[in-house]
């Protein structure tokens, strides 16, 4: 027999679904299996709908849908913070490898040996990040003092 929403099926509906927390297809197999009564689990989904009967959390015969908790994706790279030295090693010419910065930065009063930056060259540079930049700078104002 094709259902009927009476109100008795109605309140069954309400009271499978809502306090004993059946799944919307295991109130439709309760209906056809104990009651007789041909449902589909889609009529049942519409007559809540329409009846604006909605239900938090996880039903108690299956899980339709489980909430769906927010998880960032892994990124694929793990996150490396860049190494910035800004502040010069003060190295003695004799001491200065290969790739350290030839930046030389010995104190203003001139006492002691010459020392230099030091630091990682950056690629391409006999200086550090820092001090290529400084260079640089100071070699594009030199062209440029030169045109004027
Ligand atoms: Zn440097």
């Amino acid at each position: 027999m094709r259902i009927t929403w009476t109100d008795e099926i109605i309140e069954e509906l309400k009271h499978l679904f809502i306090e004993r927390r059946f799944s919307k297809g295991a109130v439709a197999r309760f209906f056809s299996e104990k009651l007789g009564i041909e449902v589909t689990r889609n009529a049942i989904v519409g007559k809540l709908n329409r009846l604006g009967i909605k239900r938090e959390g996880v039903t108690q015969f299956c899980a339709e849908r489980k909430p769906r908790l927010f998880q960032p994706k892994p990124s694929r790279q793990p996150f490396v913070p860049q190494v910035v030295v800004t502040e010069p090693r003060m190295v003695p010419f004799a001491e200065l490898g290969d790739g350290e910065c030839q930046y030389e930065c010995t104190n203003a009063d001139g006492v002691g040996d010459w020392l230099f930056c030091g630091n990682p060259c950056k690629s391409g540079s006999a200086f550090c990040r820092k001090h290529h930049g400084v260079v640089w700078v100071r070699a594009r104002k030199a062209r440029v003092g030169e045109a004027a």
